[in-house]
Protein backbone atom coordinates (compact mmCIF):
# COMPACT_ATOMS: atom_id res chain seq x y z
CA UNK A 1 0.00 0.00 0.00
CA UNK A 2 1.90 3.53 -1.37
CA UNK A 3 0.80 7.37 -1.46
CA UNK A 4 -1.82 6.51 1.36
CA UNK A 5 -4.72 9.85 1.38
CA UNK A 6 -7.09 10.64 3.38
CA UNK A 7 -10.29 11.99 2.19
CA UNK A 8 -13.81 12.67 3.94
CA UNK A 9 -17.12 11.34 1.51
CA UNK A 10 -18.82 14.96 -0.44
CA UNK A 11 -21.99 14.26 1.32
CA UNK A 12 -22.79 14.00 4.92
CA UNK A 13 -22.27 10.38 4.37
CA UNK A 14 -22.26 9.49 7.79
CA UNK A 15 -26.05 10.41 8.59
CA UNK A 16 -26.63 8.72 4.45
CA UNK A 17 -24.85 5.38 5.72
CA UNK A 18 -27.71 4.81 8.60
CA UNK A 19 -30.54 5.86 6.00
CA UNK A 20 -29.09 2.95 3.56
CA UNK A 21 -28.23 0.71 6.43
CA UNK A 22 -31.45 0.95 8.37
CA UNK A 23 -34.36 2.01 6.33
CA UNK A 24 -33.41 1.34 2.65
CA UNK A 25 -32.56 -1.87 3.83
CA UNK A 26 -34.86 -3.90 5.91
CA UNK A 27 -32.72 -7.65 5.48
CA UNK A 28 -28.78 -7.23 5.77
CA UNK A 29 -28.51 -9.86 3.29
CA UNK A 30 -29.57 -7.57 0.32
CA UNK A 31 -26.22 -5.99 0.35
CA UNK A 32 -25.16 -8.99 -1.27
CA UNK A 33 -27.36 -8.57 -4.22
CA UNK A 34 -26.19 -5.25 -4.31
CA UNK A 35 -22.65 -6.15 -5.17
CA UNK A 36 -23.43 -8.78 -7.41
CA UNK A 37 -25.66 -6.55 -9.58
CA UNK A 38 -22.60 -3.98 -8.93
CA UNK A 39 -19.97 -6.83 -10.45
CA UNK A 40 -22.66 -7.85 -13.34
CA UNK A 41 -23.18 -3.80 -13.94
CA UNK A 42 -18.93 -3.85 -14.26
CA UNK A 43 -18.56 -6.94 -16.64
CA UNK A 44 -21.19 -5.91 -18.84
CA UNK A 45 -19.56 -2.35 -19.64
CA UNK A 46 -16.25 -4.48 -20.17
CA UNK A 47 -18.24 -6.61 -22.83
CA UNK A 48 -19.42 -3.54 -24.34
CA UNK A 49 -16.29 -2.30 -24.37
CA UNK A 50 -14.92 -5.47 -25.97
CA UNK A 51 -17.25 -5.17 -28.26
CA UNK A 52 -16.54 -0.99 -29.75
CA UNK A 53 -12.92 -2.67 -30.26
CA UNK A 54 -14.50 -5.45 -32.38
CA UNK A 55 -12.56 -7.59 -29.70
CA UNK A 56 -14.96 -10.74 -29.37
CA UNK A 57 -13.21 -13.12 -26.92
CA UNK A 58 -15.46 -12.73 -24.01
CA UNK A 59 -12.80 -12.72 -21.84
CA UNK A 60 -14.16 -15.68 -19.59
CA UNK A 61 -16.36 -12.81 -17.84
CA UNK A 62 -16.80 -14.40 -13.84
CA UNK A 63 -18.00 -13.28 -10.95
CA UNK A 64 -15.88 -15.48 -7.54
CA UNK A 65 -17.37 -15.08 -4.45
CA UNK A 66 -14.90 -16.39 -1.32
CA UNK A 67 -16.26 -17.12 1.82
CA UNK A 68 -13.50 -17.19 4.50
CA UNK A 69 -14.91 -17.99 8.53
CA UNK A 70 -11.76 -17.90 10.35
CA UNK A 71 -11.48 -14.60 9.15
CA UNK A 72 -15.25 -13.60 9.12
CA UNK A 73 -14.69 -11.84 5.90
CA UNK A 74 -16.61 -12.28 2.24
CA UNK A 75 -14.86 -11.11 -1.16
CA UNK A 76 -16.78 -10.61 -4.16
CA UNK A 77 -14.42 -10.21 -7.12
CA UNK A 78 -15.26 -9.49 -10.94
CA UNK A 79 -13.15 -9.19 -13.82
CA UNK A 80 -15.26 -6.24 -15.03
CA UNK A 81 -13.86 -2.81 -15.93
CA UNK A 82 -12.58 -2.04 -12.74
CA UNK A 83 -12.17 1.88 -11.01
CA UNK A 84 -9.73 4.18 -12.26
CA UNK A 85 -8.50 6.06 -9.39
CA UNK A 86 -10.95 8.75 -9.86
CA UNK A 87 -14.08 6.54 -9.99
CA UNK A 88 -12.96 5.58 -6.74
CA UNK A 89 -12.72 8.54 -5.20
CA UNK A 90 -16.07 9.79 -7.26
CA UNK A 91 -18.58 6.58 -7.04
CA UNK A 92 -17.61 5.56 -3.90
CA UNK A 93 -16.62 8.56 -2.36
CA UNK A 94 -20.30 10.02 -3.19
CA UNK A 95 -22.94 8.57 -2.11
CA UNK A 96 -26.38 8.72 -4.83
CA UNK A 97 -23.75 9.45 -7.00
CA UNK A 98 -24.17 5.89 -9.90
CA UNK A 99 -21.28 5.63 -12.44
CA UNK A 100 -23.46 3.16 -14.23
CA UNK A 101 -26.18 5.72 -14.89
CA UNK A 102 -23.28 8.01 -16.06
CA UNK A 103 -22.13 5.05 -18.32
CA UNK A 104 -25.43 4.22 -19.74
CA UNK A 105 -26.79 7.81 -20.54
CA UNK A 106 -23.21 8.31 -22.36
CA UNK A 107 -23.11 4.48 -24.74
CA UNK A 108 -26.88 5.31 -25.42
CA UNK A 109 -29.73 2.78 -24.03
CA UNK A 110 -29.91 0.74 -26.51
CA UNK A 111 -26.29 -0.29 -25.96
CA UNK A 112 -26.54 -0.81 -21.79
CA UNK A 113 -29.98 -2.70 -21.41
CA UNK A 114 -28.60 -4.89 -19.28
CA UNK A 115 -26.93 -2.12 -16.48
CA UNK A 116 -28.47 -2.64 -13.45
CA UNK A 117 -27.81 0.27 -11.09
CA UNK A 118 -28.98 3.48 -11.26
CA UNK A 119 -29.32 4.86 -7.84
CA UNK A 120 -26.02 5.12 -6.27
CA UNK A 121 -26.79 4.02 -3.17
CA UNK A 122 -26.17 0.13 -3.71
CA UNK A 123 -22.57 -0.25 -2.99
CA UNK A 124 -23.23 1.27 0.87
CA UNK A 125 -25.33 -1.63 1.98
CA UNK A 126 -22.18 -3.64 2.31
CA UNK A 127 -21.88 -1.24 5.66
CA UNK A 128 -24.77 -2.92 6.47
CA UNK A 129 -23.11 -6.20 7.68
CA UNK A 130 -19.43 -4.89 7.29
CA UNK A 131 -17.40 -2.69 9.74
CA UNK A 132 -14.56 -1.92 7.59
CA UNK A 133 -14.82 -2.45 3.48
CA UNK A 134 -11.70 -2.76 1.09
CA UNK A 135 -12.03 -2.18 -2.75
CA UNK A 136 -9.06 -2.93 -4.63
CA UNK A 137 -9.62 -2.20 -8.32
CA UNK A 138 -7.49 -2.18 -11.18
CA UNK A 139 -8.73 -0.25 -14.52
CA UNK A 140 -7.28 -0.83 -18.37
CA UNK A 141 -6.84 2.86 -18.18
CA UNK A 142 -4.32 2.85 -15.69
CA UNK A 143 -0.97 0.95 -15.03
CA UNK A 144 -1.20 1.16 -11.19
CA UNK A 145 -3.89 -0.15 -9.13
CA UNK A 146 -5.81 1.14 -6.12
CA UNK A 147 -7.47 0.29 -2.95
CA UNK A 148 -10.65 2.49 -1.10
CA UNK A 149 -10.74 1.35 2.42
CA UNK A 150 -13.21 2.78 4.81
CA UNK A 151 -15.52 1.85 7.73
CA UNK A 152 -18.29 4.01 6.50
CA UNK A 153 -18.12 6.12 9.78
CA UNK A 154 -17.14 9.44 7.23
CA UNK A 155 -13.67 8.86 5.61
CA UNK A 156 -11.89 6.45 3.29
CA UNK A 157 -8.60 6.11 2.24
CA UNK A 158 -7.42 5.99 -1.30
CA UNK A 159 -3.79 3.79 -2.22
CA UNK A 160 -1.99 2.35 -4.60
CA UNK A 161 -1.48 -0.94 -4.73
CA UNK A 162 2.04 -2.43 -6.45
CA UNK A 163 0.50 -6.09 -7.14
CA UNK A 164 -2.75 -6.87 -6.76
CA UNK A 165 -2.71 -9.99 -8.59
CA UNK A 166 -5.31 -9.44 -11.40
CA UNK A 167 -5.39 -7.70 -14.38
CA UNK A 168 -8.48 -6.27 -14.89
CA UNK A 169 -11.31 -6.47 -12.43
CA UNK A 170 -12.55 -5.66 -8.94
CA UNK A 171 -11.98 -7.19 -5.57
CA UNK A 172 -13.88 -6.35 -2.54
CA UNK A 173 -13.55 -7.23 0.77
CA UNK A 174 -16.07 -7.00 3.40
CA UNK A 175 -14.72 -7.52 7.40
CA UNK A 176 -17.94 -8.94 8.62
CA UNK A 177 -19.68 -7.61 12.08
CA UNK A 178 -19.66 -10.25 15.06
CA UNK A 179 -23.51 -10.24 14.91
CA UNK A 180 -22.80 -11.10 10.69
CA UNK A 181 -20.92 -13.88 10.56
CA UNK A 182 -23.23 -15.69 8.89
CA UNK A 183 -22.40 -14.36 5.70
CA UNK A 184 -18.91 -16.18 6.12
CA UNK A 185 -20.24 -19.51 6.10
CA UNK A 186 -20.50 -20.56 2.02
CA UNK A 187 -23.89 -22.60 2.59
CA UNK A 188 -25.68 -19.52 3.62
CA UNK A 189 -24.37 -17.11 1.28
CA UNK A 190 -25.22 -19.86 -1.51
CA UNK A 191 -28.96 -19.80 -0.40
CA UNK A 192 -28.65 -15.90 -0.52
CA UNK A 193 -27.09 -15.75 -4.18
CA UNK A 194 -29.66 -18.27 -5.15
CA UNK A 195 -32.72 -16.49 -3.88
CA UNK A 196 -31.90 -13.22 -5.40
CA UNK A 197 -29.11 -13.27 -7.88
CA UNK A 198 -29.77 -16.67 -9.49
CA UNK A 199 -30.29 -15.06 -12.90
CA UNK A 200 -27.54 -12.35 -12.95
CA UNK A 201 -25.77 -13.17 -16.82
CA UNK A 202 -22.51 -14.18 -15.60
CA UNK A 203 -21.21 -17.39 -13.95
CA UNK A 204 -21.41 -16.89 -10.30
CA UNK A 205 -19.05 -19.20 -8.10
CA UNK A 206 -18.81 -19.68 -4.32
CA UNK A 207 -15.68 -21.05 -3.02
CA UNK A 208 -14.88 -22.68 -6.16
CA UNK A 209 -18.51 -23.59 -7.26
CA UNK A 210 -20.75 -22.92 -10.00
CA UNK A 211 -24.08 -22.96 -9.29
CA UNK A 212 -26.49 -19.94 -11.18
CA UNK A 213 -27.19 -22.38 -14.38
CA UNK A 214 -30.45 -20.82 -15.19
CA UNK A 215 -31.54 -18.15 -17.59
CA UNK A 216 -33.34 -15.19 -17.05
CA UNK A 217 -35.62 -16.55 -20.75
CA UNK A 218 -38.01 -14.20 -20.09
CA UNK A 219 -35.62 -11.53 -20.88
CA UNK A 220 -35.50 -12.96 -24.25
CA UNK A 221 -37.52 -12.53 -27.21
CA UNK A 222 -40.26 -15.45 -27.11
CA UNK A 223 -38.95 -16.70 -30.69
CA UNK A 224 -35.48 -17.32 -29.58
CA UNK A 225 -37.01 -19.60 -26.75
CA UNK A 226 -37.18 -23.12 -27.60
CA UNK A 227 -39.80 -25.54 -26.17
CA UNK A 228 -37.12 -27.35 -24.30
CA UNK A 229 -35.74 -24.24 -22.25
CA UNK A 230 -39.52 -23.34 -21.23
CA UNK A 231 -40.32 -26.47 -20.01
CA UNK A 232 -37.03 -26.45 -17.72
CA UNK A 233 -37.90 -23.14 -16.82
CA UNK A 234 -41.62 -24.16 -15.55
CA UNK A 235 -39.95 -27.27 -13.55
CA UNK A 236 -36.95 -24.86 -12.18
CA UNK A 237 -40.27 -22.54 -10.56
CA UNK A 238 -42.56 -24.94 -10.20
CA UNK A 239 -40.81 -28.01 -8.94
CA UNK A 240 -43.33 -29.82 -11.11
CA UNK A 241 -42.21 -32.54 -13.73
CA UNK A 242 -46.18 -32.27 -15.25
CA UNK A 243 -46.60 -30.46 -18.38
CA UNK A 244 -48.35 -26.93 -18.16
CA UNK A 245 -51.44 -25.81 -19.70
CA UNK A 246 -50.38 -22.79 -21.18
CA UNK A 247 -47.85 -19.79 -21.19
CA UNK A 248 -47.73 -16.08 -21.24
CA UNK A 249 -44.07 -14.83 -22.42
CA UNK A 250 -44.99 -11.23 -23.40
CA UNK A 251 -43.15 -7.17 -23.17
CA UNK A 252 -44.71 -4.38 -23.15
CA UNK A 253 -43.54 -0.58 -22.27
CA UNK A 254 -46.67 0.98 -21.86
CA UNK A 255 -47.77 2.03 -19.35
CA UNK A 256 -44.67 0.36 -18.04
CA UNK A 257 -41.98 -1.29 -18.82
CA UNK A 258 -42.69 -5.32 -18.24
CA UNK A 259 -41.08 -8.29 -19.13
CA UNK A 260 -43.17 -11.08 -18.18
CA UNK A 261 -43.33 -15.08 -18.18
CA UNK A 262 -46.46 -16.78 -16.52
CA UNK A 263 -47.38 -20.32 -16.64
CA UNK A 264 -51.38 -21.45 -16.14
CA UNK A 265 -50.78 -25.03 -14.48
CA UNK A 266 -52.53 -27.83 -15.89
CA UNK A 267 -53.26 -29.40 -12.17
CA UNK A 268 -53.48 -27.99 -8.79
CA UNK A 269 -53.13 -28.70 -4.95
CA UNK A 270 -56.46 -27.05 -3.85
CA UNK A 271 -58.46 -29.89 -6.06
CA UNK A 272 -57.70 -32.46 -3.49
CA UNK A 273 -58.83 -29.72 -0.74
CA UNK A 274 -55.46 -30.40 1.21
CA UNK A 275 -53.95 -27.19 1.08
CA UNK A 276 -54.26 -23.75 -1.06
CA UNK A 277 -51.81 -22.70 -3.48
CA UNK A 278 -49.35 -20.02 -2.84
CA UNK A 279 -48.95 -17.06 -4.86
CA UNK A 280 -45.65 -17.97 -6.76
CA UNK A 281 -45.17 -15.07 -9.17
CA UNK A 282 -41.69 -13.14 -8.41
CA UNK A 283 -41.08 -9.29 -8.88
CA UNK A 284 -38.22 -8.58 -10.81
CA UNK A 285 -35.93 -5.76 -12.22
CA UNK A 286 -33.77 -6.32 -14.65
CA UNK A 287 -33.13 -10.33 -13.29
CA UNK A 288 -32.26 -9.52 -10.05
CA UNK A 289 -35.27 -10.57 -7.27
CA UNK A 290 -37.00 -7.89 -5.48
CA UNK A 291 -39.49 -9.75 -3.89
CA UNK A 292 -40.32 -13.62 -4.59
CA UNK A 293 -43.81 -14.90 -4.29
CA UNK A 294 -45.30 -11.33 -4.49
CA UNK A 295 -48.59 -11.84 -3.06
CA UNK A 296 -48.91 -7.48 -4.15
CA UNK A 297 -48.43 -8.62 -8.07
CA UNK A 298 -52.06 -10.40 -8.55
CA UNK A 299 -55.56 -10.93 -6.93
CA UNK A 300 -55.28 -13.65 -4.76
CA UNK A 301 -57.61 -15.48 -6.87
CA UNK A 302 -54.87 -16.20 -9.40
CA UNK A 303 -52.91 -17.98 -6.93
CA UNK A 304 -52.51 -20.68 -9.15
CA UNK A 305 -50.38 -18.73 -11.83
CA UNK A 306 -46.79 -19.33 -11.46
CA UNK A 307 -43.33 -17.37 -12.91
CA UNK A 308 -41.91 -13.72 -13.49
CA UNK A 309 -42.54 -10.23 -13.99
CA UNK A 310 -39.84 -8.23 -14.83
CA UNK A 311 -39.85 -4.05 -14.19
CA UNK A 312 -37.67 -1.53 -15.12
CA UNK A 313 -39.50 1.16 -13.45
CA UNK A 314 -39.83 0.23 -10.26
CA UNK A 315 -38.41 3.50 -8.08
CA UNK A 316 -35.63 3.40 -5.19
CA UNK A 317 -38.11 2.88 -2.81
CA UNK A 318 -40.00 -0.31 -4.39
CA UNK A 319 -36.63 -1.99 -5.51
CA UNK A 320 -35.88 -1.86 -2.03
CA UNK A 321 -37.98 -3.88 -0.69
CA UNK A 322 -40.48 -1.28 0.50
CA UNK A 323 -43.36 -1.33 -1.32
CA UNK A 324 -46.61 -2.41 -0.59
CA UNK A 325 -48.36 0.33 -0.51
CA UNK A 326 -46.87 1.94 -3.87
CA UNK A 327 -49.12 3.05 -6.22
CA UNK A 328 -46.92 1.64 -9.07
CA UNK A 329 -47.01 -1.34 -7.77
CA UNK A 330 -50.94 -1.44 -8.06
CA UNK A 331 -50.69 -0.45 -11.60
CA UNK A 332 -48.39 -3.09 -12.20
CA UNK A 333 -50.57 -5.63 -10.23
CA UNK A 334 -53.63 -4.07 -12.63
CA UNK A 335 -51.97 -4.92 -15.93
CA UNK A 336 -50.69 -8.17 -15.69
CA UNK A 337 -53.97 -8.92 -14.24
CA UNK A 338 -55.75 -7.90 -17.27
CA UNK A 339 -53.03 -9.87 -19.13
CA UNK A 340 -53.60 -12.71 -18.12
CA UNK A 341 -57.26 -12.99 -18.55
CA UNK A 342 -57.21 -11.78 -21.57
CA UNK A 343 -54.61 -14.34 -21.92
CA UNK A 344 -56.96 -17.11 -20.68
CA UNK A 345 -60.00 -15.75 -23.15
CA UNK A 346 -57.41 -16.32 -26.07
CA UNK A 347 -56.35 -19.87 -24.98
CA UNK A 348 -60.08 -20.65 -24.44
CA UNK A 349 -60.95 -19.58 -28.26
CA UNK A 350 -57.97 -21.27 -29.82
CA UNK A 351 -57.97 -24.58 -28.10
CA UNK A 352 -62.00 -24.44 -26.79
CA UNK A 353 -61.78 -28.42 -26.07
CA UNK A 354 -58.30 -28.43 -23.80
CA UNK A 355 -59.64 -25.14 -22.33
CA UNK A 356 -62.81 -26.66 -21.46
CA UNK A 357 -60.81 -29.26 -19.62
CA UNK A 358 -59.01 -26.68 -17.85
CA UNK A 359 -61.62 -24.49 -16.50
CA UNK A 360 -63.17 -27.77 -15.24
CA UNK A 361 -60.58 -28.06 -12.73
CA UNK A 362 -60.10 -24.67 -12.04
CA UNK A 363 -63.43 -23.02 -12.40
CA UNK A 364 -63.14 -21.84 -8.80
CA UNK A 365 -60.36 -19.47 -9.00
CA UNK A 366 -62.44 -18.22 -11.51
CA UNK A 367 -65.90 -18.13 -9.61
CA UNK A 368 -64.34 -16.84 -6.11
CA UNK A 369 -62.63 -13.97 -8.71
CA UNK A 370 -66.68 -12.96 -9.49
CA UNK A 371 -67.42 -13.26 -5.98
CA UNK A 372 -64.64 -10.83 -4.97
CA UNK A 373 -63.79 -8.73 -7.31
CA UNK A 374 -66.14 -6.57 -9.18
CA UNK A 375 -63.72 -4.92 -11.23
CA UNK A 376 -62.79 -8.21 -13.57
CA UNK A 377 -66.43 -9.31 -13.69
CA UNK A 378 -66.90 -9.17 -17.17
CA UNK A 379 -63.38 -10.73 -18.55
CA UNK A 380 -64.12 -13.34 -15.88
CA UNK A 381 -67.42 -14.07 -16.82
CA UNK A 382 -66.07 -14.21 -20.18
CA UNK A 383 -63.83 -17.11 -19.05
CA UNK A 384 -67.20 -19.07 -17.47
CA UNK A 385 -68.61 -22.75 -19.62
CA UNK A 386 -71.71 -24.18 -18.60
CA UNK A 387 -73.30 -26.94 -18.87
CA UNK A 388 -76.43 -26.99 -21.27
CA UNK A 389 -79.13 -28.81 -22.29
CA UNK A 390 -78.76 -28.37 -26.02
CA UNK A 391 -75.19 -29.74 -25.65
CA UNK A 392 -73.03 -32.63 -24.17
CA UNK A 393 -69.83 -29.81 -23.91
CA UNK A 394 -69.36 -27.00 -22.38
CA UNK A 395 -70.59 -23.70 -24.00
CA UNK A 396 -69.55 -19.79 -23.12
CA UNK A 397 -72.46 -17.76 -22.05
CA UNK A 398 -72.02 -15.91 -25.40
CA UNK A 399 -72.92 -19.63 -27.04
CA UNK A 400 -76.01 -19.71 -24.94
CA UNK A 401 -77.28 -15.92 -25.86
CA UNK A 402 -76.57 -17.17 -29.70
CA UNK A 403 -79.09 -19.88 -28.84
CA UNK A 404 -81.60 -17.95 -26.96
CA UNK A 405 -85.13 -17.56 -28.57
CA UNK A 406 -86.70 -14.51 -29.85
CA UNK A 407 -87.79 -12.52 -27.25
CA UNK A 408 -86.28 -14.31 -24.50
CA UNK A 409 -85.23 -11.95 -21.74
CA UNK A 410 -84.05 -14.73 -19.08
CA UNK A 411 -80.70 -17.05 -19.13
CA UNK A 412 -82.56 -19.89 -16.98
CA UNK A 413 -80.71 -22.28 -14.86
CA UNK A 414 -81.47 -25.75 -13.02
CA UNK A 415 -79.44 -26.90 -10.01
CA UNK A 416 -79.14 -30.59 -10.63
CA UNK A 417 -77.41 -33.51 -9.09
CA UNK A 418 -76.67 -34.43 -12.65
CA UNK A 419 -77.30 -34.43 -16.25
CA UNK A 420 -79.76 -37.13 -16.13
CA UNK A 421 -81.50 -36.10 -13.56
CA UNK A 422 -82.59 -33.56 -15.71
CA UNK A 423 -85.18 -35.24 -17.50
CA UNK A 424 -87.17 -36.18 -14.06
CA UNK A 425 -87.33 -32.82 -13.14
CA UNK A 426 -90.43 -31.29 -12.75
CA UNK A 427 -88.90 -27.80 -12.97
CA UNK A 428 -87.26 -28.56 -16.08
CA UNK A 429 -90.69 -30.18 -17.77
CA UNK A 430 -92.70 -27.00 -18.26
CA UNK A 431 -89.88 -25.94 -20.83
CA UNK A 432 -89.75 -29.01 -23.32
CA UNK A 433 -90.75 -28.47 -26.59
CA UNK A 434 -90.34 -24.69 -25.76
CA UNK A 435 -86.87 -24.54 -27.46
CA UNK A 436 -85.51 -22.77 -24.35
CA UNK A 437 -81.79 -22.91 -23.00
CA UNK A 438 -81.11 -23.85 -19.91
CA UNK A 439 -77.85 -23.70 -18.21
CA UNK A 440 -77.81 -26.73 -15.75
CA UNK A 441 -75.73 -26.10 -12.81
CA UNK A 442 -74.38 -29.11 -10.81
CA UNK A 443 -72.51 -27.09 -8.56
CA UNK A 444 -74.37 -25.35 -5.49
CA UNK A 445 -71.79 -22.40 -5.33
CA UNK A 446 -72.98 -21.12 -9.04
CA UNK A 447 -75.90 -19.72 -7.61
CA UNK A 448 -74.26 -17.54 -5.52
CA UNK A 449 -72.55 -16.22 -8.69
CA UNK A 450 -75.87 -15.79 -10.41
CA UNK A 451 -76.85 -13.87 -7.78
CA UNK A 452 -74.13 -12.31 -7.32
CA UNK A 453 -73.47 -11.39 -10.77
CA UNK A 454 -77.57 -10.90 -11.37
CA UNK A 455 -77.49 -10.34 -15.17
CA UNK A 456 -75.72 -11.16 -18.37
CA UNK A 457 -75.72 -8.37 -21.21
CA UNK A 458 -79.18 -7.42 -19.65
CA UNK A 459 -80.24 -11.08 -19.48
CA UNK A 460 -81.24 -11.83 -15.83
CA UNK A 461 -80.36 -15.30 -14.34
CA UNK A 462 -83.52 -16.78 -13.33
CA UNK A 463 -83.89 -20.41 -11.65
CA UNK A 464 -86.07 -22.75 -13.21
CA UNK A 465 -87.49 -23.47 -9.66
CA UNK A 466 -88.13 -19.51 -8.86
CA UNK A 467 -91.43 -17.68 -8.76
CA UNK A 468 -94.01 -20.30 -10.33
CA UNK A 469 -96.61 -17.84 -12.11
CA UNK A 470 -93.73 -15.60 -13.16
CA UNK A 471 -91.99 -18.12 -15.12
CA UNK A 472 -95.43 -19.78 -16.72
CA UNK A 473 -96.33 -16.67 -17.91
CA UNK A 474 -92.61 -16.25 -19.25
CA UNK A 475 -92.18 -18.84 -21.17
CA UNK A 476 -95.94 -19.67 -22.44
CA UNK A 477 -95.27 -17.95 -25.53
CA UNK A 478 -92.86 -19.95 -26.84
CA UNK A 479 -95.03 -23.11 -26.10
CA UNK A 480 -97.36 -21.45 -28.60
CA UNK A 481 -96.33 -22.96 -31.24
CA UNK A 482 -95.49 -26.23 -30.10
CA UNK A 483 -97.44 -29.77 -30.01
CA UNK A 484 -97.65 -29.66 -26.06
CA UNK A 485 -100.99 -27.09 -26.21
CA UNK A 486 -102.94 -29.65 -28.48
CA UNK A 487 -102.08 -32.26 -25.32
CA UNK A 488 -102.89 -30.42 -22.55
CA UNK A 489 -106.25 -29.88 -24.84
CA UNK A 490 -106.89 -34.01 -24.45
CA UNK A 491 -105.92 -34.03 -21.09
CA UNK A 492 -108.81 -33.99 -18.82
CA UNK A 493 -109.17 -30.74 -16.72
CA UNK A 494 -110.44 -29.96 -13.67
CA UNK A 495 -113.96 -27.80 -13.53
CA UNK A 496 -113.26 -24.70 -11.66
CA UNK A 497 -115.46 -24.81 -9.25
CA UNK A 498 -113.56 -28.27 -7.51
CA UNK A 499 -110.70 -25.88 -7.86
CA UNK A 500 -111.02 -24.46 -4.35
CA UNK A 501 -112.13 -27.37 -2.32
CA UNK A 502 -109.59 -29.27 -3.89
CA UNK A 503 -106.87 -27.02 -3.06
CA UNK A 504 -108.22 -26.79 0.55
CA UNK A 505 -108.17 -30.24 1.08
CA UNK A 506 -104.37 -30.93 -0.33
CA UNK A 507 -103.54 -28.02 2.26
CA UNK A 508 -105.15 -29.12 5.06
CA UNK A 509 -103.64 -33.02 4.26
CA UNK A 510 -100.43 -31.95 4.24
CA UNK A 511 -100.08 -29.02 7.14
CA UNK A 512 -98.16 -27.74 8.56
CA UNK A 513 -95.84 -28.56 5.77
CA UNK A 514 -97.24 -26.53 3.04
CA UNK A 515 -98.18 -22.66 3.43
CA UNK A 516 -100.54 -22.58 -0.13
CA UNK A 517 -102.00 -24.79 -2.52
CA UNK A 518 -102.37 -23.76 -6.27
CA UNK A 519 -103.27 -24.89 -9.58
CA UNK A 520 -101.64 -24.19 -12.81
CA UNK A 521 -100.77 -25.51 -16.45
CA UNK A 522 -97.21 -25.44 -15.78
CA UNK A 523 -96.86 -29.17 -15.57
CA UNK A 524 -97.57 -31.42 -18.54
CA UNK A 525 -96.33 -34.76 -17.46
CA UNK A 526 -95.84 -34.33 -13.40
CA UNK A 527 -99.45 -34.44 -11.44
CA UNK A 528 -97.59 -31.59 -8.87
CA UNK A 529 -94.24 -30.00 -7.58
CA UNK A 530 -93.32 -29.10 -4.69
CA UNK A 531 -92.05 -24.97 -4.52
CA UNK A 532 -89.88 -23.81 -1.90
CA UNK A 533 -89.26 -20.07 -1.00
CA UNK A 534 -85.33 -21.73 -0.43
CA UNK A 535 -83.40 -22.84 -3.79
CA UNK A 536 -82.58 -26.32 -4.04
CA UNK A 537 -79.19 -25.48 -2.84
CA UNK A 538 -80.28 -23.52 0.08
CA UNK A 539 -81.92 -26.31 0.86
CA UNK A 540 -79.24 -28.92 1.09
CA UNK A 541 -76.49 -25.96 2.61
CA UNK A 542 -79.39 -25.90 5.42
CA UNK A 543 -79.55 -30.12 5.47
CA UNK A 544 -75.75 -30.19 4.98
CA UNK A 545 -75.64 -27.68 8.60
CA UNK A 546 -78.22 -29.21 10.41
CA UNK A 547 -76.24 -32.54 10.04
CA UNK A 548 -73.06 -31.41 11.50
CA UNK A 549 -74.90 -29.37 13.85
CA UNK A 550 -74.00 -26.31 13.30
P1 LIG B 1 -25.50 2.00 -8.68
O1 LIG B 1 -25.12 0.58 -8.92
O2 LIG B 1 -26.95 2.19 -8.47
O3 LIG B 1 -24.94 2.92 -9.72
P2 LIG B 1 -23.84 1.67 -6.37
O4 LIG B 1 -23.76 2.41 -5.08
O5 LIG B 1 -24.20 0.26 -6.27
O6 LIG B 1 -24.83 2.44 -7.30
O7 LIG B 1 -22.44 1.82 -7.09
C1 LIG B 1 -21.91 3.09 -7.32
C2 LIG B 1 -21.03 3.12 -8.56
O8 LIG B 1 -19.79 2.47 -8.31
C3 LIG B 1 -21.59 2.38 -9.74
O9 LIG B 1 -22.46 3.21 -10.45
C4 LIG B 1 -20.36 2.01 -10.54
O10 LIG B 1 -19.98 3.08 -11.36
C5 LIG B 1 -19.31 1.83 -9.48
N1 LIG B 1 -19.10 0.41 -9.13
C6 LIG B 1 -19.66 -0.26 -8.13
N2 LIG B 1 -19.24 -1.54 -8.08
C7 LIG B 1 -18.34 -1.67 -9.09
C8 LIG B 1 -17.51 -2.76 -9.57
N3 LIG B 1 -17.55 -3.98 -9.01
N4 LIG B 1 -16.68 -2.51 -10.62
C9 LIG B 1 -16.65 -1.28 -11.20
N5 LIG B 1 -17.41 -0.25 -10.80
C10 LIG B 1 -18.24 -0.42 -9.75
MG1 LIG C 1 -25.47 -0.94 -7.65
Amino acid sequence: KQDVEQMAFKTETKKLLDIVAKSLYTDKEVFLRELLSNASDAIEKQRFLNSQKDNNDDDDFKIQVECNTNKRQIIISDNGVGFTRDQLINDLGTIARSGSQQFVKEVGKGSADNIIGQFGVGFYSSFIVGDSVQVISKSEKESQAHMWQSDGNGEFEISTVGDCGFKRGTRIIIHLRPECQEFSKAEDVKKIIQKYSNFINFPISVNGERFNLVQAIWTRSKFSVTEEEYVKFWEYISNQKMKYFAKLHYEVDVPLNIKSLLYIPAAHAEKMGFSQEQMAVSLYCKKVLIKANCQELLPNWLRFVKGVVDCEDLPLNISRENYQDSSLIQKLKQVVTKRVLKFLDEEANKNPAEYNKWFQDFQFFIKEGLAMDVDYQEQLFKLCRFNVDYSKDLVSLEDYVSKMKPGQQKIYYALLPNRESADSSPFIEPFKGTGIPIIYTFINIDEMIYQTVGSYKGFQFVNVEGDFNEISQDIKKFKKDTKTETKSDTQSKMDSDEITPFCLWVKNELQPIVTKVVVSERLTNSPAIVQSQMSSAMRQMVMMMEQNNV
